[in-house]
């Protein structure tokens, strides 16, 4: 037997770059504003249908295309059962994305064919997805001000793929909160000629949504999740809306139990429960208001944000030495030391309370970071 099991390891796996999670830690008393879960709880009545499913009925599988959420997904956004893919967590459906429609480097025919588009910055997963799948990655920057390029603008050089196999586009946009308009989106969905999956895990703070684009042009998926606005990051359930033929290439691949039972049942109930969850959105939207506005007048740049979290530069001193500082003080925010974007600090909005306690701890930092100066 051998004493380096490391060589039985495929090389694309041993070269991997993985994802990196923000971080989970118990420390007590830790205010969490860096993987951008939602503050606030499920709503009572899912709690209690998770709860009343928690009984002998766990030994059995669970429904394995998810028929009851799919038929309720269908309803609420008025297209058919065949319309919708459940995912276990929207990450599962990009996942599952890339190994139907994008080639590994070696069998495509042509470059495109091989190759997971996606703007700059965006969820940086999509990378890791491509690389996983020896896809080709062609990341192409966003414009000014984070802003969506238009087609013409990525016509006249860049080096963007309008024939991508696969192109990924966070909408709002995470790191950067940015919101895109759903006729720039349409313009740009109807350019390309592979595949568009427009990512909306943050679409419930957002002034626009473009889940008609799924049933307007046959190229497109739209992806959502349950994790970010309905409070259900720890069940996994996202899924996926586009036309049946791509709907059906998905369920072709993915696990038979792909979604497990809790989820399901968490999730139908949450579509019972939307007013609970939108009286939250629209909380939160508030906080994110005032937060803005507040680190605005203490120097910090904001940029325009619509989602549940804000990119932001801070005044004085690097962004790493505000994050060890924020730490020292019991506030996780979320830094990407990568990819230009080390000025930068992602805040999710966390509670209205949580959020007073940040912006005082906030102000402290601050004055000792001029009495330094
Ligand atoms: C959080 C997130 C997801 C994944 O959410 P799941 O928990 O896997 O449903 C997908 N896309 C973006 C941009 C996200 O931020």
């Amino acid at each position: 037997m051998s004493s380096t099991p490391g060589k039985f390891i495929r090389p694309l796996v041993q070269q991997l770059h993985p994802y990196v999670p923000g971080e989970q830690p118990k420390i007590s008393g830790l205010i969490k504003l860096n993987t951008n879960e939602n503050p606030y709880p499920p709503s009572a009545r899912v709690l209690e249908a998770i709860k009343a499913a928690t009984d002998a009925r766990l030994r059995l599988y669970p429904n394995p295309t998810s028929q009851l959420l799919r038929e309720k997904l269908a309803a609420f956004h008025k297209v058919a059962p065949e319309n919708i893919f459940v995912s276990n967590g929207s990450d599962e459906a990009l996942a599952l994305a890339v190994r139907v429609f994008v080639e590994p480097v070696e069998t495509a025919t042509n470059p495109s064919r091989g190759t997971v588009q996606y703007f700059t910055p965006s969820y940086s997963l999509y990378p890791v997805l491509a690389e996983i799948h020896g896809a080709r990655q062609n990341p192409v920057p966003l414009a000014e001000e984070f802003q969506l390029p238009t087609v013409k603008e990525l016509r006249n050089g860049g080096g963007w793929d309008f024939d991508a196999a696969l192109t990924l586009v966070t909408t709002p946009n995470a790191p950067t909160g940015t919101g895109y308009e759903v006729e720039a989106l349409a313009t740009l969905c109807k350019a390309q000629r592979g595949i568009v999956l427009l990512d909306e895990a943050y679409v419930d703070f957002a002034r626009q949504n473009a889940l008609e684009l799924a049933t307007r042009y046959s190229n497109v998926l739209v992806a959502r999740t349950f994790s970010k606005a309905y409070s259900l990051c720890f069940l996994r359930v996202g899924y996926c809306v586009g036309h049946p033929d791509l709907i059906q290439a998905l369920d072709k691949i993915r696990d038979s139990y792909n979604v497990n039972g809790l989820g399901q049942v968490a999730a139908l109930t949450t579509l019972s429960d939307l007013k609970y969850y939108r009286t939250n959105f629209k909380r939160i939207i508030s906080t994110r208001h005032h937060v803005t506005q507040e680190l605005r007048g203490l120097g910090f740049e904001v940029f325009p944000s619509e989602t549940n979290f804000i990119l932001v530069r801070p005044p004085l001193a690097p962004a790493k030495e505000w994050l060890l500082q924020l730490r020292e003080k019991k506030l996780l925010v979320r830094w990407f030391g990568h990819s230009g974007m080390e000025d930068y600090l992602r805040i999710t909005i966390g509670s209205e309370e949580e959020m007073e306690i940040f912006l005082d701890r906030t102000k402290s930092i601050l004055k000792g970071f001029q009495q330094a100066t």
